[in-house]
């Protein structure tokens, strides 16, 4: 048995207005509160507690709340994966804009590759030359279009992925 050494735990207290007192860990404990200022304090503030608390009215809740409530989360998933999805495709629009981009850039160096090998094969190579000798002349033309178009393909992706950042939402049920 554990003799009550000191002031009233607020378990204790607790226990003492719940008349909960366990024998075996709370001997002294009533005798204590009896004659200890501090203590007796402290088990009306919990008594005032304990009656306050029993006295509030717990609103009802509507019959259809759960069901109000998991409509209202699936709405806001769904807005989120439709953001998503809209976020998502526009990502593929602009990489496989950026990806012709990058061929063309690629092809204009092969036109110098290729132009460099048939300086070797002369004769050969020729026409070849000819031809691909345009090639990086007019991807050269093509430069500031291809990067208008990409920067107009990038404006609504970087929109896209800005609404997908989480911001602080006061959205009511
Ligand atoms: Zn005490």
């Amino acid at each position: 048995m554990t003799t009550l050494s000191g002031h009233l735990t607020e378990a204790q207290a607790q226990r003492l207005i719940e008349e909960l007192l366990d024998p075996a860990t709370d001997a002294g404990v009533a005798g204590h509160a009896s004659s200890c200022l501090e203590c007796q304090a402290l088990v009306e503030s919990f008594r005032l507690l304990d009656d306050a608390l029993g006295r509030l009215q717990v609103p009802e809740l509507p019959s259809d709340f759960t069901a109000r409530v998991m409509t209202r989360i699936d709405e806001v998933e769904r807005a989120a994966g439709r953001e998503r999805r809209w976020a998502v495709g526009l990502a593929a629009a602009v990489v496989l804009v950026a990806g012709l981009g990058l061929v063309a850039a690629g092809a204009s160096g092969l036109g110098h590759a290729v132009s460099s090998l048939s300086e070797l094969l002369d004769p050969l190579g020729r026409s070849l030359r000819l031809g691909l000798s345009v090639l990086p002349g007019l991807l050269s033309a093509l430069r500031l279009p291809l990067l208008l178009v990409t920067t107009a393909l990038s404006l609504p992706l970087f929109y896209g992925l800005s609404r997908l950042m989480p911001a602080a939402r006061t959205e009511s049920i």
